[in-house]
Formats: structure tokens, sequence, C-alpha cells
């Protein structure tokens, strides 16, 4: 699904020579890379603080805890995403709020999310799926109504632009109270191990996120309140500075695989195509369509059955996961998830795929349909 070999050896020189000055300079941790990763990720994003963590499902526990969320507290989450953005949720004791997405940008639901508003909601976690902008400027709207925190999970969008009615450009990620993260590396930006960030703009919050990601301590050996141990680790930060540099390029090529596979199965009865949120750019992370009148799982089959590498993302809807089963909450609120997971299939997407890979991908699909 993804070509991490490829993208490494074009950049190889620059990760040794960088891996290696990591090892010999022994700062391991905290190291001066994690510093300027830091910086010059702040400034590609335009935000003011980037505090860098373990892992992305990390970077929204330390959310939600520097937030002050406490048990009981209902937060809204889509039904169709990776499970790590509601298990945090609900090893806090929080209250995860599952709510529909849209069918076609596979994102929140922005009618079923205000519908799911209780006195109890105090935050919602947009995901924005698959690698483009769930509808912000309604969510965030909806959220200063209610007066609610907005926790932007952008583990598969980093780098997308989503664009606001007055013409007001924000990265993915720096739009809500809080963005989150990961650079688990078949992630857009990916680093060699695990990694992951928060993103915000207020300076007392970014403290508040340094502390909880840093045993909750204020001061060497101080700790007014229990935190957690999450570290980018130098190594990590110094490969993330490469490949940050490239990241716009990395964009551009996943982009310009997802316009040929749309083109060149716009005319296959039976799949749609990706559809495009019009206020924000598409970074896809994922390139994944929907089978329409046919049996997707058949599809599946045939093409692994001839090597030709696809993926389901996701086949469990959250509400059927043992442990994320509501009360009271069933099937017939969550329609459009369950239609997706029967039914979308994911192609092969990365920053090294041939045309020629391409082709035999797409041969392969209009075999199976001509067959
Ligand atoms: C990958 C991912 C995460 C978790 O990131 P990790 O670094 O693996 O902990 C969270 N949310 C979404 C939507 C993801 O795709």
């Amino acid at each position: 699904m993804v070509d991490l070999k490829g993208q490494y050896q074009n950049i190889q020189e620059e990760i040794d020579e960088a891996v290696l000055n990591v090892i010999r300079s022994t700062a391991y941790i905290n190291g001066p890379e994690v510093k300027s990763f830091k910086a010059e990720l702040e400034n590609y994003l335009g935000v003011n603080h980037v505090i860098p963590c373990a892992n992305g499902t990390d970077a929204l526990q330390i959310a939600m805890m520097a937030l002050e969320l406490q048990p009981g507290d209902e937060v809204i989450v889509p039904c169709f995403t990776y499970v790590a953005t509601a298990e945090v949720i609900a090893l806090l004791r929080l209250k995860p709020i599952l709510v529909d997405v849209d069918k076609d940008t596979f994102n929140i639901n922005i009618e079923e999310m205000e519908k799911a508003i209780t006195s109890k909601t105090k935050a919602i976690v947009p995901v924005h799926l698959f690698g483009q902008c769930a509808d912000m400027e309604a969510i965030m709207n909806i959220a200063d109504k209610h007066s609610l925190f907005v926790i932007e999970d952008t583990a598969q969008a980093i780098g997308a632009d989503y664009t606001f009615s007055d013409g007001t450009i924000k990265k993915a990620g720096t739009i809500g109270t809080i963005g989150c993260t990961s650079f688990f590396p078949s992630k857009n930006l990916g680093c060699y191990g695990d990694g992951g960030a928060m993103f915000c703009n207020d300076a007392e919050l970014a403290e508040k996120l340094r502390i909880k990601a840093n045993h909750g301590q204020s001061r060497q050996y101080v700790h007014d309140q229990v935190g957690v141990n999450s570290r980018l680790d130098s190594i990590q930060a110094a490969i993330l500075r490469i490949k940050l540099r490239h990241l716009d390029d990395y964009s551009a090529a996943r982009l310009k695989a997802a316009k040929y596979y749309n083109q060149q199965l716009a005319d296959v009865s039976g799949l749609q195509t990706p559809v495009f949120n019009p206020d924000s750019t598409h970074v896809f992370h994922q390139y994944t369509l929907q089978c329409d009148g046919i049996d997707r799982d058949d599809l599946k089959k045939y093409l692994n059955d001839k090597n030709i590498p696809c993926m389901v993302y996701y086949p469990i809807p959250l509400h059927h996961q043992e442990a994320y089963k509501q009360e009271n909450t069933g099937d017939k609120d969550f329609p459009v998830t369950i239609e997706l997971c029967a039914n979308v299939i994911s192609l092969p997407i990365h920053t090294e795929l041939t045309y020629e890979a391409q082709d035999v991908i797409i041969n392969g699909i209009k075999e199976y349909f001509n067959k």
C-alpha cells in the first residue's frame, strides 16, 4: 500500500547523515533536533506552538487531559474512523458520543453532530479522514455557539489547507483549540518509528500541553498534577526535519496519483471515485473508492489473488466494537457508516507510485468488471 523503501532511497544520503549525527551527538532525547523540528513545523503550519510527543494517540490523550475534561463529560467523534480517536476518550472515562459521517467526504456529518450536543458535551473531535478536512467552518461556528473545545485529529491530513468563506486559508490542525497528529511511518509525514505532535495558538494552553506530556512537571521534580511521559526522540526529529522539506512535494505526488486513478476509473460503473470537499485541499492519505451495487469483498479477493494490494479502511464501525458499544444507539443511527464499512476499498497510494504501477492496478479492476 505504501513504498517506504523507495521513498527512503530517494533521500538516503541526507537521512543517513542526520541519523548518524544524532547518534554521535548523544543528545538522544530533547536534543537540538527536536527543537529545530518543532520550530520548522510551527513555521510550516503557521501555528504559534507545536508540542512534540510520542505518537498520535498520546497527542489526543494529552490534549484532553490539558483541557481538564472530567469523567462523564461527553466528547463527540465520528463513528467512521480509526479506533484511537474514541479510545483515549474512553480511557479518560469521558463519554464518546458517536456521530454518523457524510457519504461523499467520509467526514463528520454536521447536522448529526449538532443534534448530538447536550448540556454535558465538552468537546468535538473532527477527524480529517483520508486526507481532506472536515467542514471546519461549520464545526467552529457550532462549537463557538455552544462553548465547546475542538480537538482536530489531523493524523491523516497534515499539510492539507482549509479555506474559510472569507478567503482565509489555514492548515489542517491549526483551526480548532488543539490539533493532534501522528508521525507513524505510513502517515503523510512519517518518521522511522513512532512520533506525534500537538498544535495550538494559545501560549498558556501550549504550556499545559508541555507539562502534561512531561509527567505533569511544572518545574524540575515539582509535580502538581498527574501527567504522562510522551516524547519525540531526537533521531525521529532529525528524520522528520528532512521529510518536512519534502512534504509539499509528497502531497503533490499523492494528488497526482489520485487524479490519475480518478480519470482512469471514472467510467467504471459500480465504483464511486473520491469526492473533493471544495473547501479543502486533499493530501490523499488514502485513495478510497466506494463500491456501488457490487460485492466489495469479492472485488478485494479478486485483486488480492492477482497480487494487487488493496485494503479496507475501516471494516467494522466503532459502535460494533465490543469496547465502544453504546447504550441506546444501534445501526439506525449510523446508516452511512454501516454502508461505508461494507462498501469502501482503498488502493495503494504513495509518493513513489508510477503510472505503470497504477496501470496494473487499474487494469486489474477493469478486468474484474469485464469478467
Ligand atoms: C494513525 C492515527 C492515529 C493514531 O496515531 P498513532 O501515532 O498510531 O498513535 C489517530 N487517529 C487517526 C485518524 C489515525 O489515522
